[in-house]
């Protein structure tokens, strides 16, 4: 038997779920046009679509929600929201948003001119389309080993030095806004950055006179990554790695939904630079709401301070990340193809390689996915070539380097005996891979057309 973290808190609350029958799901799929974000929540029994907003809430955060203040202007939540970005963060400026997008809407603007560069190891889909919002332009700069899923590195994450430094001599300092760090880096598989390269980024930038911030949503997680597989960092606390990473950056934007523990929220952290502040707060106003609220209720903000400090405490993390770990070998004692070492809030199936007969515009992890959701009832997440569209010019279908299936698992939600329903899945669809069949348009959305799209199994 492999060791497992037993989780750290005990179950006050529980939400019934339950399975429909195969019959009920097969319908429901088919009423869904072939896309498991058209099924309805009770059509679900094991719920790995997202990690954000989905987490489970302490008592503590509970407790919070009683106390909400919620004056318009100057809320006691406010406060304690700001004075625990500065204990956590050391950050003295707090302006709260509705959620991470809220965040990027305000600062984005600010730090871009038309035609300028944002430099990141990888933007997040609404952190690219914030920067394109704001007439820049996204490039992400990762570390080649980043694609290569079967082969080990500690820190997928990192942003390549090299190729940024030749970036920004070819491009010239002055065309770049800024470079944006994302921790975890989502869209590589949660995989984190190591404290070495987040200050490296942050002395190559000082040296051209460019700024760095943070994506910060899964920041806790990260810094656990840190402790756990960088040297020198063992014995330092959460607390002290979460302070020493952001101390290398101007600011960051925050999707609190991640690991804040919230359902809803955002935060944008500025360190010091109080004009930059001033100008966040002025545009703060029209977009999300006065500076002391920013779209959030005070009860919410009472909530995400608590979820803040509940989110850097080492044993959570350690059966959190042991959580999506203990999936991810469970899967690998069964040799599924997945995306290796498993990242910090999901496991990536490689469905290309699960499903070598069907071809990357037939969609082979939504097919994988819908085999699944049959199977168990669990739905998962297609991170492929579906969701990457069309050429804008040939309107071609667009290859993704990988197709992925990727298994988000939510905070404090599930056990492990709900992982072993997931595996177990996985284990008897992979057992009769050969007879799925690809998929077909039968509606296509011209923009994000992974959301709305409606499918169809293709017959031979
Ligand atoms: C979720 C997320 C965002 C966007 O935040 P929302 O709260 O969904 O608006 C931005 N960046 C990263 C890395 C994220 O994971």
């Amino acid at each position: 038997m492999k060791k497992v973290k037993p989780e750290p808190f005990k179950i006050k609350m529980v939400e019934p779920i339950s399975k429909i029958s195969r019959k009920k799901r097969e319908e429901a799929l088919k009423r869904a046009g072939y896309n498991l974000f058209s099924l309805n929540s009770d059509e679900v029994y094991i719920d790995l679509l997202t990690d954000s907003g989905t987490g489970a809430m302490s008592d503590n955060q509970w407790a919070g929600i009683m106390s909400g203040d919620e004056s318009y202007a100057g809320s006691n939540n406010f406060h304690n929201l700001s004075n625990t970005v500065k204990e956590v963060f050391d950050y003295d400026y707090t302006i709260p948003t509705h959620q991470g997008r809220g965040a990027e809407q305000v600062l984005f603007p600010i730090l871009l001119d038309e035609g300028q560069f944002a430099i990141s190891n990888m933007h997040f889909d609404t952190t690219k389309a914030h920067v394109e919002l704001s007439k820049g332009r996204a490039v992400n700069l990762v570390i080649d080993e980043s694609r290569d899923t079967s082969k080990y590195h500690p820190f997928k994450g990192n942003l390549d030095l090299e190729k940024t430094k030749e970036f920004i001599n070819e491009k010239g300092a002055d065309n770049i806004g800024f470079i944006i760090i994302t921790i975890t880096c989502n869209s590589a598989g949660g995989q984190p950055v190591s404290m070495k390269n987040i200050k490296e980024t942050s002395k190559l930038a000082k040296k051209y006179g460019i700024k760095v911030f943070m994506d910060a949503a899964r920041f806790a997680e990260n810094a656990y990554f840190i402790k756990q597989r960088e040297d020198g960092y063992e014995n330092k606390t959460i607390k002290e790695i979460v302070k020493e990473m952001f101390s290398y950056a101007e600011g960051f934007t925050m999707s609190a939904k991640k690991d804040g523990i919230v359902n809803m929220g955002g935060i944008i952290g500025i360190k010091n630079n109080k004009e930059l502040y001033t100008k966040a707060r002025s545009r703060v106003v029209p977009l999300e709401g006065f500076p002391t609220y920013g779209g959030l209720s005070g009860r919410d903000m009472e909530a995400l301070a608590r979820g803040l400090k509940e989110g850097i405490d080492f044993d959570y993390l350690d059966y959190r990340i042991g959580q999506v770990k203990y999936l991810g070998e469970k899967l690998k004692e069964a040799e599924i193809p997945i995306q290796e070492p498993v990242g910090g809030h999901a496991v990536f199936v490689n469905a290309g390689k699960m499903l070598p007969h069907i071809p990357y515009d037939q969609f082979p992890a939504q097919v994988l996915g819908n085999a699944l959701y049959l199977e168990s009832g669990v739905r998962g997440v297609e991170v492929g070539s579906l969701l990457l569209g069309r050429d804008p010019e040939t309107k071609e279908n667009l290859k993704s380097p990988l197709e992925l299936l990727r298994l988000t698992i939510p905070r404090r939600v599930y056990t492990n005996n709900h992982m072993d329903v997931v595996a177990k899945g996985l284990i008897k669809v992979k057992d009769k891979v050969d007879q799925l069949k690809g998929l077909e348009f039968t509606y296509e959305p011209e923009v994000l057309r992974h959301f709305t799209a409606r499918l169809k199994p293709i017959k031979e």
